[in-house]
């Protein structure tokens, strides 16, 4: 009997871990790690990491997820670890693939949503966008309630107490996008860089390079145990994980400076650019054109 009942314990645990396959990244730390791929009808744009952190009273969820069922499925597999009450949702920045799961959280009493100043404009902006385009884009249909902006603003930095842990989140300068917030765990050393790195999914430019490389400049200069990207491995190995970033977003800066020395125009810069850049970043077709674009449109007009 017993060996039943524990049996099958183990197999609703494992079937939660591989619903979502969940690992603890650190004490208290749990990731699931995104597919990486462009969102399509398939994965249902559930590609970002996502995960949560667990305290002595309170759970903060970082990273909601690309919809609002992998939401639902972050959730169960959270109550599956912890009886620890959500009373956080951070959302690290705007878009769609990170912020969409928030929805399935909502009902929880005092929840709070915590993004970037910033945060709540660029859903403003850009939010109809994701949802006219969502049913052709990642196969699901969503709708005005599904975007929830943030219920608490980060200006500069806020200490978050989960209760014998505590959380430092970071409102970044113009970097990835214009709403870029970080999470510190002060516990276990962990840093929840979300896209603000990119590890072997080619770095998508939606802000600033020059504001990217300045933070970027900024934290390799701080000391983790456990850096955790947007989209790709848990990195250990702080700061070389960051490396093959920085080196694509110096080149590319590099690259474009040059372009428009030369007085070439943007078209014929898309029409002939250097596919040696691409140096095994998956996705590199999909997205290095884009950071070709907002490179060029933001270096044009430099001192
Ligand atoms: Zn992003």
């Amino acid at each position: 009997m017993r060996i039943f009942s524990l049996l099958f314990l183990l197999l609703s645990c494992q079937s939660v871990m591989a619903a979502l396959n969940i690992k603890q990244v650190a004490k208290g730390i749990y990731v699931h790690q995104g597919v990486i791929a462009v969102p399509n009808t398939h994965n249902h744009d559930e590609i970002a990491n996502i995960g949560f952190i667990v305290g002595k009273q309170c759970v903060a969820v970082i990273d909601s997820g690309g919809n609002p069922k992998q939401g639902a499925m972050l959730k169960k597999a959270i109550e599956k670890i912890t009886k620890t009450k959500i009373c956080y949702v951070i959302n690290p920045h705007g878009h769609p693939d990170h912020i969409f799961g928030n929805r399935v959280f909502e009902n929880i009493p005092n929840i709070q949503f915590i993004g970037h100043k910033k945060l709540a404009r660029a859903m403003a902006v850009r939010g109809s966008f994701y949802i006219a385009r969502s049913k052709e884009q990642m196969g699901i249909k969503l709708r005005d309630k599904d975007i929830i902006p943030p219920t608490v603003a980060v200006k500069n930095t806020l200490r978050l107490d989960l209760g014998g842990r505590t959380l430092v989140l970071t409102a970044h300068p113009t970097a990835h996008t214009d709403n870029d917030l970080t999470v510190f765990d002060e516990a276990t050393e962990t840093i929840w860089l979300s896209d603000l790195l990119f590890i072997s999914h080619l770095p998508v430019l939606d802000g600033s390079i020059k504001g990217w490389l300045a933070e970027i400049e900024k934290l390799e200069k701080r000391q983790f145990d456990v850096v955790i990207p947007g989209h790709g491995a848990i990195d250990r190995n702080w700061p070389e994980g960051m490396q093959a970033e920085k080196s694509y977003l110096q080149n590319l800066a590099q690259e474009m400076r040059l372009k428009i020395k030369q007085g070439i125009f943007l078209e014929d810069v898309l029409r002939e650019f250097d596919q040696s850049a691409a140096q095994g970043w998956l996705l590199f077709n999909d997205f290095h054109k884009k950071n070709l674009s907002s490179a060029y449109a933001e270096l044009e007009w430099e001192d």
